[in-house]
Protein backbone atom coordinates (compact mmCIF):
# COMPACT_ATOMS: atom_id res chain seq x y z
CA UNK A 1 0.00 0.00 0.00
CA UNK A 2 1.24 3.57 -0.89
CA UNK A 3 0.13 6.68 -0.02
CA UNK A 4 -2.47 7.32 -2.21
CA UNK A 5 -4.14 4.16 -1.75
CA UNK A 6 -4.52 5.07 2.25
CA UNK A 7 -5.38 8.71 1.80
CA UNK A 8 -8.07 7.41 -0.51
CA UNK A 9 -9.17 5.23 2.23
CA UNK A 10 -9.02 7.66 4.56
CA UNK A 11 -10.38 10.42 2.34
CA UNK A 12 -13.16 7.69 1.57
CA UNK A 13 -13.74 7.55 5.54
CA UNK A 14 -13.73 11.28 6.80
CA UNK A 15 -16.29 11.99 3.37
CA UNK A 16 -18.65 9.54 5.40
CA UNK A 17 -17.89 10.69 8.64
CA UNK A 18 -18.59 14.70 6.74
CA UNK A 19 -21.97 13.13 5.49
CA UNK A 20 -23.04 11.39 8.71
CA UNK A 21 -22.22 14.98 10.60
CA UNK A 22 -23.99 17.19 8.37
CA UNK A 23 -26.97 14.58 8.45
CA UNK A 24 -26.96 15.21 12.85
CA UNK A 25 -26.39 11.61 13.19
CA UNK A 26 -23.99 10.35 15.50
CA UNK A 27 -23.66 12.05 19.36
CA UNK A 28 -21.70 15.18 19.03
CA UNK A 29 -19.94 14.14 22.20
CA UNK A 30 -19.58 10.68 23.46
CA UNK A 31 -17.12 10.47 26.30
CA UNK A 32 -15.77 6.70 27.20
CA UNK A 33 -12.76 6.46 29.53
CA UNK A 34 -9.79 7.08 28.61
CA UNK A 35 -8.67 2.96 29.22
CA UNK A 36 -11.79 2.52 27.37
CA UNK A 37 -10.93 4.54 23.56
CA UNK A 38 -7.16 3.25 24.30
CA UNK A 39 -8.12 -0.49 24.17
CA UNK A 40 -10.92 -0.15 21.61
CA UNK A 41 -8.45 1.88 19.02
CA UNK A 42 -6.39 -0.96 19.86
CA UNK A 43 -3.61 1.40 20.18
CA UNK A 44 -1.01 -1.05 21.63
CA UNK A 45 -1.29 -3.39 19.27
CA UNK A 46 0.25 -1.93 16.01
CA UNK A 47 3.19 0.17 18.34
CA UNK A 48 5.93 -2.75 18.22
CA UNK A 49 5.55 -3.89 15.07
CA UNK A 50 4.61 -0.79 13.11
CA UNK A 51 2.23 -1.51 9.86
CA UNK A 52 -0.74 0.77 10.36
CA UNK A 53 -1.85 1.46 6.95
CA UNK A 54 -3.84 -0.81 4.29
CA UNK A 55 -6.58 -2.19 5.80
CA UNK A 56 -5.67 -2.09 9.29
CA UNK A 57 -5.53 1.90 9.06
CA UNK A 58 -9.58 1.75 7.21
CA UNK A 59 -10.28 0.20 10.91
CA UNK A 60 -8.41 2.58 12.87
CA UNK A 61 -9.16 5.82 11.28
CA UNK A 62 -13.14 4.08 11.82
CA UNK A 63 -12.69 3.82 15.68
CA UNK A 64 -10.71 6.84 15.83
CA UNK A 65 -13.71 9.09 13.81
CA UNK A 66 -16.30 7.24 16.40
CA UNK A 67 -14.43 8.92 19.24
CA UNK A 68 -14.60 12.44 17.81
CA UNK A 69 -16.22 15.37 19.33
CA UNK A 70 -18.15 16.00 15.92
CA UNK A 71 -18.01 19.69 15.03
CA UNK A 72 -19.47 19.10 11.88
CA UNK A 73 -22.13 18.54 13.49
CA UNK A 74 -25.04 21.07 13.68
CA UNK A 75 -25.71 20.26 16.92
CA UNK A 76 -22.23 21.02 18.44
CA UNK A 77 -23.26 24.59 19.82
CA UNK A 78 -20.17 24.04 22.62
CA UNK A 79 -17.18 26.33 22.18
CA UNK A 80 -15.59 28.90 19.65
CA UNK A 81 -13.37 26.22 17.69
CA UNK A 82 -14.13 26.87 13.67
CA UNK A 83 -16.03 24.20 12.19
CA UNK A 84 -13.79 24.17 8.91
CA UNK A 85 -14.76 23.79 4.83
CA UNK A 86 -12.61 20.34 3.89
CA UNK A 87 -10.41 23.17 1.63
CA UNK A 88 -9.32 24.57 5.14
CA UNK A 89 -8.31 20.39 5.73
CA UNK A 90 -6.57 19.72 2.43
CA UNK A 91 -4.31 22.87 3.09
CA UNK A 92 -3.40 21.17 6.67
CA UNK A 93 -2.43 18.14 4.97
CA UNK A 94 -0.48 19.47 2.46
CA UNK A 95 1.70 21.35 4.96
CA UNK A 96 1.77 17.95 6.70
CA UNK A 97 3.65 16.16 4.14
CA UNK A 98 5.51 18.57 2.80
CA UNK A 99 6.14 19.81 6.43
CA UNK A 100 7.79 23.32 5.93
CA UNK A 101 8.50 25.25 9.24
CA UNK A 102 8.52 28.48 7.48
CA UNK A 103 9.47 30.87 10.22
CA UNK A 104 12.60 31.39 8.56
CA UNK A 105 12.39 31.90 5.07
CA UNK A 106 14.46 29.35 3.61
CA UNK A 107 12.52 26.45 5.43
CA UNK A 108 9.70 27.32 3.16
CA UNK A 109 9.13 30.51 0.75
CA UNK A 110 5.71 29.52 -0.06
CA UNK A 111 4.34 29.24 2.94
CA UNK A 112 5.75 32.97 4.35
CA UNK A 113 5.21 34.27 1.48
CA UNK A 114 1.31 33.15 2.07
CA UNK A 115 1.91 34.33 6.01
CA UNK A 116 2.94 37.38 4.65
CA UNK A 117 0.05 37.66 1.94
CA UNK A 118 -2.44 36.90 4.51
CA UNK A 119 -1.27 39.38 7.42
CA UNK A 120 -1.33 41.71 4.64
CA UNK A 121 -5.40 40.93 4.17
CA UNK A 122 -6.31 40.91 7.73
CA UNK A 123 -4.41 44.15 8.87
CA UNK A 124 -6.36 45.77 5.85
CA UNK A 125 -9.34 45.12 7.60
CA UNK A 126 -8.45 46.29 10.38
CA UNK A 127 -7.73 50.12 8.37
CA UNK A 128 -3.85 49.69 8.83
CA UNK A 129 -1.32 49.28 6.33
CA UNK A 130 1.41 46.47 6.29
CA UNK A 131 2.64 48.35 3.03
CA UNK A 132 2.88 51.49 4.13
CA UNK A 133 1.58 54.88 3.98
CA UNK A 134 3.39 58.25 4.29
CA UNK A 135 2.75 59.22 7.74
CA UNK A 136 1.72 56.60 8.90
CA UNK A 137 4.28 53.69 10.86
CA UNK A 138 4.28 50.24 8.80
CA UNK A 139 1.86 47.92 10.70
CA UNK A 140 2.70 44.06 10.93
CA UNK A 141 1.85 40.96 12.60
CA UNK A 142 2.54 37.11 12.50
CA UNK A 143 0.56 34.47 13.10
CA UNK A 144 0.85 31.84 16.30
CA UNK A 145 0.09 28.86 17.39
CA UNK A 146 -3.28 30.32 18.91
CA UNK A 147 -4.82 33.22 20.69
CA UNK A 148 -3.19 32.40 23.88
CA UNK A 149 0.44 32.41 22.67
CA UNK A 150 -1.32 35.52 20.59
CA UNK A 151 -2.15 37.60 23.26
CA UNK A 152 1.40 36.81 25.23
CA UNK A 153 3.21 37.96 22.05
CA UNK A 154 1.29 41.11 21.60
CA UNK A 155 1.46 41.90 25.78
CA UNK A 156 5.53 41.28 25.48
CA UNK A 157 5.75 43.86 22.55
CA UNK A 158 4.04 45.95 25.28
CA UNK A 159 6.11 45.26 27.84
CA UNK A 160 9.45 45.82 25.44
CA UNK A 161 7.55 49.62 25.14
CA UNK A 162 7.25 50.27 28.53
CA UNK A 163 10.07 48.54 29.86
CA UNK A 164 12.87 48.19 27.26
CA UNK A 165 15.41 46.73 30.09
CA UNK A 166 13.23 43.90 31.24
CA UNK A 167 14.74 41.27 28.34
CA UNK A 168 18.31 41.74 29.88
CA UNK A 169 17.46 42.86 33.85
CA UNK A 170 14.12 41.06 34.21
CA UNK A 171 10.41 42.79 34.97
CA UNK A 172 10.62 45.59 37.52
CA UNK A 173 7.87 45.52 40.06
CA UNK A 174 5.57 48.44 38.85
CA UNK A 175 3.85 47.23 36.18
CA UNK A 176 0.20 46.28 36.27
CA UNK A 177 -2.16 45.11 33.15
CA UNK A 178 -5.59 47.08 33.44
CA UNK A 179 -7.96 44.35 31.49
CA UNK A 180 -11.89 44.04 31.98
CA UNK A 181 -12.99 41.00 34.40
CA UNK A 182 -14.27 38.99 31.76
CA UNK A 183 -11.29 39.10 29.77
CA UNK A 184 -9.83 35.53 28.76
CA UNK A 185 -7.80 33.27 31.33
CA UNK A 186 -4.64 33.75 28.58
CA UNK A 187 -4.43 37.22 29.84
CA UNK A 188 -3.67 36.79 33.29
CA UNK A 189 -1.72 33.66 32.38
CA UNK A 190 0.29 36.04 30.48
CA UNK A 191 0.58 38.67 33.08
CA UNK A 192 2.34 35.19 34.86
CA UNK A 193 4.80 34.48 32.00
CA UNK A 194 5.74 37.63 31.86
CA UNK A 195 6.83 37.76 35.51
CA UNK A 196 4.71 40.59 36.45
CA UNK A 197 2.17 38.42 38.16
CA UNK A 198 -1.52 37.31 38.21
CA UNK A 199 -2.01 40.23 40.81
CA UNK A 200 -0.99 42.45 38.70
CA UNK A 201 -4.01 42.46 36.44
CA UNK A 202 -5.85 45.36 37.61
CA UNK A 203 -10.10 44.98 36.69
CA UNK A 204 -11.56 47.51 34.94
CA UNK A 205 -14.90 49.00 36.08
CA UNK A 206 -17.56 47.36 33.73
CA UNK A 207 -21.16 48.10 33.54
CA UNK A 208 -24.17 44.99 34.07
CA UNK A 209 -23.22 42.90 30.98
CA UNK A 210 -19.46 43.26 31.33
CA UNK A 211 -18.49 45.94 29.22
CA UNK A 212 -15.92 48.21 29.88
CA UNK A 213 -17.21 51.70 31.12
CA UNK A 214 -14.91 54.48 29.61
CA UNK A 215 -15.64 57.23 31.86
CA UNK A 216 -14.28 55.34 34.67
CA UNK A 217 -10.93 55.14 33.03
CA UNK A 218 -9.36 58.36 34.62
CA UNK A 219 -10.24 57.23 37.88
CA UNK A 220 -8.57 53.71 37.57
CA UNK A 221 -5.68 54.96 36.12
CA UNK A 222 -5.29 57.84 38.75
CA UNK A 223 -5.89 55.07 41.56
CA UNK A 224 -2.76 53.14 39.47
CA UNK A 225 -0.92 55.68 39.49
CA UNK A 226 -1.76 56.98 42.76
CA UNK A 227 -0.30 53.28 44.32
CA UNK A 228 3.06 54.18 42.70
CA UNK A 229 2.59 51.96 39.89
CA UNK A 230 3.02 52.80 35.73
CA UNK A 231 0.28 50.61 33.40
CA UNK A 232 2.09 48.33 30.78
CA UNK A 233 -1.52 47.98 28.51
CA UNK A 234 -5.04 48.53 28.81
CA UNK A 235 -6.96 45.07 27.56
CA UNK A 236 -10.09 44.92 25.78
CA UNK A 237 -12.80 42.22 24.62
CA UNK A 238 -13.61 42.54 21.38
CA UNK A 239 -15.47 40.16 21.80
CA UNK A 240 -15.74 38.46 25.53
CA UNK A 241 -15.39 34.80 25.38
CA UNK A 242 -18.08 34.01 27.28
CA UNK A 243 -20.88 36.46 25.85
CA UNK A 244 -18.87 37.16 22.73
CA UNK A 245 -19.60 40.94 23.60
CA UNK A 246 -17.64 44.02 22.55
CA UNK A 247 -16.01 46.84 24.36
CA UNK A 248 -16.45 50.47 23.46
CA UNK A 249 -13.15 50.49 21.67
CA UNK A 250 -13.33 53.80 20.09
CA UNK A 251 -13.69 55.54 23.72
CA UNK A 252 -11.18 53.50 25.24
CA UNK A 253 -8.54 53.73 21.95
CA UNK A 254 -9.05 57.44 22.52
CA UNK A 255 -8.06 57.42 26.35
CA UNK A 256 -5.20 55.02 25.92
CA UNK A 257 -3.77 57.74 23.08
CA UNK A 258 -3.96 60.47 25.40
CA UNK A 259 -2.31 58.99 28.18
CA UNK A 260 0.10 57.11 26.09
CA UNK A 261 -0.82 53.66 27.25
CA UNK A 262 -0.25 50.40 25.15
CA UNK A 263 -4.09 49.19 24.11
CA UNK A 264 -4.31 45.92 22.78
CA UNK A 265 -7.22 44.53 21.55
CA UNK A 266 -8.54 40.98 21.98
CA UNK A 267 -10.51 40.36 19.20
CA UNK A 268 -9.70 36.21 18.67
CA UNK A 269 -13.37 35.69 19.04
CA UNK A 270 -14.66 38.43 17.50
CA UNK A 271 -12.34 40.11 15.28
CA UNK A 272 -13.63 38.49 12.12
CA UNK A 273 -16.42 40.50 12.41
CA UNK A 274 -14.70 43.08 10.25
CA UNK A 275 -15.63 41.62 7.52
CA UNK A 276 -18.99 41.94 7.93
CA UNK A 277 -20.29 45.63 6.58
CA UNK A 278 -23.53 44.35 9.26
CA UNK A 279 -21.07 44.36 11.70
CA UNK A 280 -17.99 46.17 11.72
CA UNK A 281 -19.05 49.02 13.77
CA UNK A 282 -18.50 46.76 16.95
CA UNK A 283 -14.87 47.07 16.19
CA UNK A 284 -15.09 51.26 15.30
CA UNK A 285 -12.02 52.80 16.52
CA UNK A 286 -10.08 49.06 16.50
CA UNK A 287 -7.58 51.21 14.67
CA UNK A 288 -6.61 53.15 17.70
CA UNK A 289 -5.19 49.94 19.01
CA UNK A 290 -1.33 49.40 19.26
CA UNK A 291 -1.72 45.24 18.93
CA UNK A 292 -4.80 43.36 17.85
CA UNK A 293 -4.73 39.57 18.45
CA UNK A 294 -7.33 37.86 15.48
CA UNK A 295 -7.75 34.00 15.87
CA UNK A 296 -8.58 32.15 12.14
CA UNK A 297 -9.51 29.16 13.90
CA UNK A 298 -12.65 30.64 15.29
CA UNK A 299 -14.71 32.56 12.96
CA UNK A 300 -12.55 32.46 9.61
CA UNK A 301 -13.47 28.94 9.73
CA UNK A 302 -9.32 28.04 9.54
CA UNK A 303 -8.60 24.58 11.21
CA UNK A 304 -6.60 25.06 14.44
CA UNK A 305 -4.72 26.51 15.06
CA UNK A 306 -3.94 30.05 13.10
CA UNK A 307 -3.80 33.07 15.22
CA UNK A 308 -2.61 36.28 14.01
CA UNK A 309 -0.73 38.89 16.49
CA UNK A 310 -1.44 42.39 14.44
CA UNK A 311 0.19 45.57 15.40
CA UNK A 312 -0.08 49.43 14.28
CA UNK A 313 3.53 49.72 14.01
CA UNK A 314 5.82 46.58 13.37
CA UNK A 315 8.89 47.57 14.94
CA UNK A 316 7.22 47.17 18.47
CA UNK A 317 6.75 43.16 17.22
CA UNK A 318 10.10 43.20 15.98
CA UNK A 319 11.26 44.74 19.51
CA UNK A 320 9.53 42.37 21.19
CA UNK A 321 12.19 39.78 20.91
CA UNK A 322 16.00 39.92 20.75
CA UNK A 323 17.57 36.91 20.25
CA UNK A 324 20.55 35.53 19.55
CA UNK A 325 20.97 32.05 17.57
CA UNK A 326 24.04 32.20 15.29
CA UNK A 327 22.19 28.95 13.24
CA UNK A 328 19.48 30.67 12.20
CA UNK A 329 19.96 34.64 13.05
CA UNK A 330 22.61 35.75 10.77
CA UNK A 331 23.22 38.33 8.30
CA UNK A 332 22.16 37.13 5.11
CA UNK A 333 20.53 38.17 1.42
CA UNK A 334 17.45 36.46 0.79
CA UNK A 335 14.77 37.33 -1.03
CA UNK A 336 11.73 37.14 1.73
CA UNK A 337 11.05 37.63 5.33
CA UNK A 338 12.21 35.65 8.32
CA UNK A 339 9.26 35.85 10.98
CA UNK A 340 11.28 33.76 13.52
CA UNK A 341 11.79 37.29 15.26
CA UNK A 342 8.54 37.88 15.75
CA UNK A 343 6.99 34.79 17.76
CA UNK A 344 8.05 32.57 20.50
CA UNK A 345 8.00 29.63 18.67
CA UNK A 346 10.84 28.74 16.58
CA UNK A 347 9.43 25.54 14.52
CA UNK A 348 6.27 26.88 13.11
CA UNK A 349 3.75 25.15 11.15
CA UNK A 350 2.37 26.76 7.66
CA UNK A 351 -0.17 28.67 9.29
CA UNK A 352 -1.43 30.85 6.36
CA UNK A 353 -1.83 28.39 4.11
CA UNK A 354 -4.80 26.98 6.28
CA UNK A 355 -6.51 30.51 6.51
CA UNK A 356 -5.91 31.07 2.78
CA UNK A 357 -7.32 28.13 1.56
CA UNK A 358 -10.37 29.11 3.45
CA UNK A 359 -10.59 32.71 2.25
CA UNK A 360 -9.38 31.36 -1.17
CA UNK A 361 -12.67 28.86 -1.00
CA UNK A 362 -15.37 30.55 0.27
CA UNK A 363 -14.26 34.10 -0.67
CA UNK A 364 -14.44 37.28 1.86
CA UNK A 365 -17.81 37.83 0.86
CA UNK A 366 -18.82 34.46 1.81
CA UNK A 367 -16.74 34.46 4.92
CA UNK A 368 -19.04 37.69 6.08
CA UNK A 369 -22.34 35.98 4.78
CA UNK A 370 -21.44 33.24 7.73
CA UNK A 371 -20.50 36.07 9.92
CA UNK A 372 -23.32 37.25 9.66
CA UNK A 373 -25.56 34.17 9.64
CA UNK A 374 -23.92 33.18 12.70
CA UNK A 375 -24.87 36.98 13.76
CA UNK A 376 -27.93 36.82 13.02
CA UNK A 377 -28.92 33.40 14.16
CA UNK A 378 -27.75 34.41 17.88
CA UNK A 379 -30.14 37.19 18.12
CA UNK A 380 -33.29 35.31 16.60
CA UNK A 381 -32.58 32.54 19.29
CA UNK A 382 -32.78 35.58 21.97
CA UNK A 383 -35.27 36.72 21.22
CA UNK A 384 -37.17 32.90 21.03
CA UNK A 385 -35.69 31.76 24.41
CA UNK A 386 -36.15 35.28 25.74
CA UNK A 387 -40.27 35.08 25.42
CA UNK A 388 -40.67 31.62 26.19
CA UNK A 389 -40.94 32.65 30.12
CA UNK A 390 -39.23 29.31 31.55
CA UNK A 391 -35.66 30.39 30.28
CA UNK A 392 -34.15 33.67 31.10
CA UNK A 393 -31.09 35.07 28.82
CA UNK A 394 -27.81 36.49 30.42
CA UNK A 395 -27.44 39.38 28.06
CA UNK A 396 -28.64 40.28 24.59
CA UNK A 397 -26.03 38.91 22.39
CA UNK A 398 -24.22 41.14 19.88
CA UNK A 399 -21.91 38.01 18.25
CA UNK A 400 -22.97 34.40 17.66
CA UNK A 401 -23.03 33.39 21.83
CA UNK A 402 -26.27 33.15 23.52
CA UNK A 403 -25.83 32.23 27.73
CA UNK A 404 -29.52 31.24 28.70
CA UNK A 405 -30.63 29.53 31.61
CA UNK A 406 -33.69 27.23 33.02
CA UNK A 407 -35.95 30.65 35.02
CA UNK A 408 -35.44 29.98 38.85
CA UNK A 409 -33.46 26.83 38.90
CA UNK A 410 -30.25 26.04 40.64
CA UNK A 411 -27.03 25.83 39.04
CA UNK A 412 -26.55 23.01 39.33
CA UNK A 413 -29.64 22.25 37.94
CA UNK A 414 -28.22 24.08 35.03
CA UNK A 415 -25.22 22.23 34.73
CA UNK A 416 -27.01 18.31 35.61
CA UNK A 417 -29.55 19.60 32.01
CA UNK A 418 -26.58 20.20 29.98
CA UNK A 419 -24.59 16.56 31.20
CA UNK A 420 -28.19 14.96 30.55
CA UNK A 421 -28.10 17.20 27.15
CA UNK A 422 -24.74 15.84 25.87
CA UNK A 423 -25.81 11.91 26.76
CA UNK A 424 -28.97 12.18 24.84
CA UNK A 425 -26.24 12.63 22.21
CA UNK A 426 -27.90 15.24 19.71
CA UNK A 427 -26.27 18.30 21.11
CA UNK A 428 -23.19 19.79 22.82
CA UNK A 429 -23.59 22.95 24.81
CA UNK A 430 -20.89 24.67 27.04
CA UNK A 431 -21.71 26.83 30.34
CA UNK A 432 -20.23 30.17 31.56
CA UNK A 433 -21.11 31.89 34.85
CA UNK A 434 -22.14 35.60 34.21
CA UNK A 435 -24.01 37.78 36.81
CA UNK A 436 -22.91 35.86 39.50
CA UNK A 437 -25.03 32.52 37.88
CA UNK A 438 -24.64 29.26 35.84
CA UNK A 439 -25.88 29.53 32.03
CA UNK A 440 -25.45 27.16 29.66
CA UNK A 441 -23.90 28.56 26.63
CA UNK A 442 -24.42 28.06 22.98
CA UNK A 443 -22.15 29.32 20.69
CA UNK A 444 -23.34 29.19 16.95
CA UNK A 445 -20.21 28.12 14.67
CA UNK A 446 -21.44 25.62 12.46
CA UNK A 447 -22.97 27.16 9.26
CA UNK A 448 -26.15 24.91 8.80
CA UNK A 449 -27.18 24.89 12.48
CA UNK A 450 -31.05 27.41 12.35
CA UNK A 451 -33.57 28.00 14.56
CA UNK A 452 -35.33 24.67 13.91
CA UNK A 453 -31.97 23.35 15.94
CA UNK A 454 -32.53 26.01 18.58
CA UNK A 455 -36.31 24.93 19.48
CA UNK A 456 -35.25 21.25 19.37
CA UNK A 457 -32.37 22.20 22.01
CA UNK A 458 -35.05 24.24 24.38
CA UNK A 459 -37.34 21.10 24.25
CA UNK A 460 -34.22 18.86 25.10
CA UNK A 461 -33.08 21.37 27.82
CA UNK A 462 -36.77 21.26 29.04
CA UNK A 463 -37.13 17.49 29.09
CA UNK A 464 -33.65 16.78 30.89
CA UNK A 465 -34.46 19.16 33.75
CA UNK A 466 -38.08 17.71 34.54
CA UNK A 467 -36.70 14.14 34.08
CA UNK A 468 -34.30 15.04 36.95
CA UNK A 469 -37.32 16.60 38.98
C1 LIG B 1 -10.43 31.91 22.41
C2 LIG B 1 -9.94 33.16 23.00
C3 LIG B 1 -8.62 33.28 23.41
C4 LIG B 1 -7.64 32.13 23.37
O1 LIG B 1 -7.36 31.74 22.09
P1 LIG B 1 -6.83 30.25 21.80
O2 LIG B 1 -6.65 30.25 20.33
O3 LIG B 1 -7.89 29.33 22.28
O4 LIG B 1 -5.55 30.07 22.55
C5 LIG B 1 -8.20 34.50 23.88
N1 LIG B 1 -9.05 35.53 23.98
C6 LIG B 1 -10.35 35.45 23.62
C7 LIG B 1 -11.22 36.64 23.73
C8 LIG B 1 -10.84 34.25 23.11
O5 LIG B 1 -12.12 34.17 22.76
Amino acid sequence: MGFSEDAAVVVAALARYLEECRARRGPVLRQASMEDVIRELDLVGPVREGGLTGPRLAEFVERYLAHTTRLQHPGYLAHQVAVPPYTGALAALIDALTNNPMAIYEMGPGAASIEHFVLGWLLDKVGWSGAGVPGMPRAGGVLTHGGSLANLTALLAARNRVAPEAWEQGTPSDLVLLAPPQSHYSIARAAGILGIGQRAVRPLEVDGDGRVLPDRLPATLAAVRASGKRVMALVANAGSTGAGLYDPLREIGHFCQEEGIWFHADGAHGASALLSERHRHLLDGVARADSLVWDAHKLLRAPVLCAAVLVRDERTLDGAFREEASYLFHAKVQPGFDFIHRTVECTKAALGLRLYAVVADLGERGLAAYIDGRFALASQAYEYVSDLGDFECAVRPQSNILCFRLRGRSDEAQLAARDRLIAEGEFYVSSAVLKGARFLRIVFMHPETDLGDVRRLVEAVRSAAASRE
